[in-house]
């Protein structure tokens, strides 16, 4: 098998990085104030095998109670427990195309049937996508890398028509108008994934969660490593989401910053998919094709996302950064354009 490819992490600083989501803004001071807090003598200790205090933290802060959360070492971690714990040898997972690619290396791992389920033209959900009777059914929602977003009322159209586990992974979610918390209640059948790395800027710690009726929760809790949360990821969890304050403003100005980068990119004359996340993605002419921009913008230390894929390679993701990186981002396109027009 090929195993999952994830974005450049360029371990040398220099270029502006906009291809792996990443919160361009730092995480709460409060998170870096409990670390060093927390960086003492108790590392010697395991941690709380069932990170009780951050799902007691996530129960109070999404509405809902510590028996209906599950934590995870990030929520990729919790995506490969869905697999592991829900999908026996042979059986079906599905998932629309083109989406978060991990989906594929997870099926192929468990041996399980993959049955792929092409979005339309505009990334809504073809009918079909309910009539296959899968174990498990992934929906990215916002999807990567289109930055679309399936309305929730469908989304619990089809959590009721499936006999399977539906995992809608919100990790988007907080950029986006409306999400799936309040389904959990009706489905038993489905599992809400969130994490703290894109809308929490904590991507370097590690931490997700799920939220699911108890029953599924138990489920996967049985699969898990014993000690898979550590301790500093639990304490920068807990004091990030005590602080609604730095979430906020941070949320907001990355809304902010996506409006401008989505009108100029228009003026630029790209197609733009209506984003609903972090990131942007557009759509490139044969006269300038998605990899000749993706090659300039990195020879100018521009990093965005280009994705060699049937149906992705004429398309370009571009994640929302601060305002002084989209700019610079938006008068190199404006060079690289400019040179087409004068050949
Ligand atoms: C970033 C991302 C994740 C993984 O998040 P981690 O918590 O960092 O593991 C999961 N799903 C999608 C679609 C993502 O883009």
């Amino acid at each position: 098998m090929v195993g999952y490819v994830p974005g450049e992490q360029p371990q040398d600083g220099v270029y502006i990085k906009l291809n792996t989501n990443e919160n361009p803004y730092p995480p709460s001071p409060r998170v870096i104030a409990a670390l060093k807090d927390a960086v003492n003598e108790k590392l010697r200790l395991y941690p709380d095998p069932n990170a009780t205090s951050v799902k007691e933290k996530v129960a109070e802060v999404f509405n809902t109670s510590p028996e209906r959360v599950m934590v995870g070492n990030g929520s990729d971690e919790l995506l490969a427990i869905v697999v592991r714990c829900f999908v026996g040898e042979g059986e079906k997972i599905i998932y629309p195309y083109p989406s978060y690619l991990l989906y594929k290396t997870l099926s192929e791992v468990q041996d399980a049937r993959e049955c792929i389920v092409n979005f339309l033209e505009d990334y809504s959900l073809p009918e079909e996508f309910l009539v296959e009777d899968a174990a498990v059914t992934f929906i990215c929602n916002p999807n990567s890398p289109s930055g679309t977003m399936v309305p929730v009322d469908k989304v619990s159209n089809i959590a009721g028509k499936i006999d399977g586990v539906l995992v809608v992974d919100e990790a988007y979610v907080d950029f986006a108008d409306d999400n799936c918390l309040r389904l959990v209640d009706e489905h038993p059948n489905l599992i809400v994934l969130r994490t703290l790395s894109k809308s929490y800027s904590l991507a370097g710690m590690r931490l997700g969660f799920a939220v699911a009726q108890e029953d599924l929760i138990k489920g996967m809790i049985k699969v898990k490593d014993s000690y898979n949360v550590d301790r500093l990821s639990m304490t920068a969890a807990i004091a990030a989401l005590e602080d609604h304050e730095t979430f906020r403003i941070n949320i907001d100005r990355i809304k902010k910053t996506r409006e401008h980068l989505i009108n100029s990119l228009k003026k630029l004359g790209f197609f733009v998919y209506p984003s609903q996340a972090n990131f942007v993605m557009i759509k490139c002419s044969d006269a300038l094709t998605a990899k000749s921009i993706y090659l300039r913008l990195k020879e100018q230390k521009i990093l965005i996302r280009y994705i060699e894929q049937p149906r992705l390679d004429d398309c370009l993701r571009i994640t929302v950064g601060t305002d002084d990186e989209i700019n610079a981002l938006l008068e190199t396109l404006a060079k690289i354009n400019n040179s087409l027009k004068i050949l």
